[in-house]
């Protein structure tokens, strides 16, 4: 009789475990439900990059004044610039210029410090290639003009998860001209200078 009655007690026992730990492993799936997505179906969707990324560099080779001062403020002297002296007008005459892109740590310097402003940091990322000597730029290449992926018509473009709007957690059919949490740039412009115009 004992016996029966610890059988049945171990049994009501395991079913109480199972039930906790079952109802654990679903807190855990019915919490995720309230979060935000982690994942993008790549490639045919893709996250619009932020603002201020730093990206595959686009290059105006007829800007270029061949000054060298980006391969001075590269910290690894990356960038190739290849020129001539042109003795009829007395100035240095650029012939080729190249990026290599397997090397470059995309820090900016170069952009940030040329003074024609000819280099300038795209959004493009997509430079995955099978042969590392394809990463090697030349001023072509480096010409192109930057891909995006808002103009491409295959790829659905979703906002950084991390820029959808206060309260939205589903990036597919956010409405047109919703506005991320914070302030753009342009609108804490426009708040510092009417500050200043107050104190004035
Ligand atoms: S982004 Fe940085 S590492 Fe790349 S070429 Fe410019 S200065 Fe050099
Ligand atoms: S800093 Fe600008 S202008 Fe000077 S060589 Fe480099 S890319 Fe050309």
């Amino acid at each position: 009789m004992f016996k029966v009655l610890k059988q049945v007690q171990d049994y009501a026992k395991e079913s109480f475990q199972a039930a906790k730990f079952i109802g654990q492993g679903l807190s855990v799936t019915f919490d995720h439900m309230r979060r935000r997505p982690v994942t993008v179906q790549y490639p045919y969707e893709k996250l619009i990059p932020s603002e201020r990324y730093r990206g595959r560099i686009h290059f105006e080779f007829d800007k270029c004044i061949a000054c060298e001062v980006c391969v001075r403020v590269c910290p690894i002297n990356l960038p190739v610039v290849d020129w001539n002296f042109d003795k009829k007008v007395k100035k240095k005459k650029l012939d080729h210029y190249s990026i290599d892109f397997g090397v470059c740590i995309f820090c900016g310097n170069c952009v940030e410090y040329c003074p024609t402003n000819c280099l300038s940091m795209t959004e493009e990322y997509e430079l995955a290639s099978y042969d590392r000597h394809e990463l090697n730029y030349d001023n072509v290449a480096l010409g192109r003009l930057p891909y995006k992926v808002t103009q491409d018509p295959a790829v659905t473009p979703l906002r950084e998860f991390a820029y959808l709007p206060k309260g939205e957690v589903e990036p597919h059919d956010l409405p047109a001209g919703s506005q991320r949490p914070g302030k753009r740039p342009e609108e804490i412009l426009a708040t510092m200078t009417k500050e200043e115009e107050t104190k004035e």
